[in-house]
């Protein structure tokens, strides 16, 4: 089984972390861009930040045999802070480098004015650079949430199939797909989507632009769960040809538009991350 979890923040995470993640098929990630817990201060903090993203991480994950990609902007929570909105000055020439595959995480937090001003800059930003967007929806009034993040995507003119709404769940999934964007769910120990509700949806409403996450950070989370929505998959009567589309084809389908995605170097194990055999010699 290979496994791409499309959002994870692995600076967050052990070494560990990714050793189990390796055991369980994951192959490849996107981390995106949030915030830190506590309060970034100035542009700086976002930069160092953003730097080891796009070296260190992808160089720790890689000793595990894992792809890293990640996706960068301003995060919403951090909109509201006068200290940090200024590094969307900074954005369009990081949006630049090979191994960012998207524009993320944006969207609303606590939907105040300036969490909006960011979002739509974000988006133009996207567009810009021809890249697809990761968008949070709020975690409080979802429903409310989830409806304004789209109209914020429409009024912005970048298509549907670029935009993937995540965090997702039963009250929320219906508007998604009625607008094209990709739907995404991050699968949490105990909030938000368990595997089982996450199986339900997909018999619901199909395996076409979903995409499945475990979103793990800093808080109460588990690298893990992507493997245990696909074993939840296969406990339930799905092949595995729907669970390689879930768990791998639809992230490479979703990011592989910014045509930044690498899977192709090779790990120690003689496969490559996707988990084709290389031919040696
Ligand atoms: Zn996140």
């Amino acid at each position: 089984m290979r496994i791409f979890d499309p959002h994870v923040h692995m600076t967050s995470r052990t070494t560990d972390d990714y050793r189990r993640m390796h055991a369980a098929g994951v192959r490849a990630v996107v981390e995106p861009a949030f915030w830190l817990g506590q309060p970034r201060t100035n542009v700086g903090s976002f930069l160092d930040y953003f730097d080891a993203l796009l070296g260190w991480e992808p160089y720790r994950a890689a000793q595990h045999g894992i792809r890293h990609h990640c996706a960068l902007a301003l995060n919403p929570k951090e909109a509201n802070d006068p200290r940090c909105a200024p590094v969307l000055a900074e954005l369009p020439r990081y949006l630049l480098k090979d191994s960012v595959v998207a524009v993320g995480e944006v969207g609303y937090d606590s939907m105040t004015p300036e969490e909006e001003r960011a979002f739509e800059a974000q988006l133009a930003l996207a567009q810009d650079n021809d890249l697809p967007v990761l968008v949070h929806t709020p975690h409080r009034d979802k429903a409310e949430g989830t409806r304004r993040t789209l109209d914020v995507v429409r009024a912005a003119g970048i298509p549907p199939g670029l935009v993937l709404v995540d965090h997702l769940n039963e009250l929320t999934v219906g508007m998604v797909a009625d607008s094209g964007c990709w739907m995404g769910f991050s699968i949490y120990p105990d909030t938000k989507m368990d595997p089982d509700r996450m199986v339900t949806l997909l018999k619901q409403y199909g395996t076409d632009r979903m995409l499945v996450n475990s979103a793990a950070d800093w808080g109460r989370s588990d690298p893990l769960k992507t493997r245990e929505v696909a074993d939840a998959m296969l406990a339930a009567g799905f092949g595995g040809d729907d669970v390689d589309q879930v768990l791998w084809r639809n992230p490479v389908a979703f990011y592989g538009q910014s045509g930044r995605l690498d899977l192709s170097s090779g790990s120690e194990s003689g496969s490559d991350y996707a988990g084709n055999t290389i031919k040696r010699g």
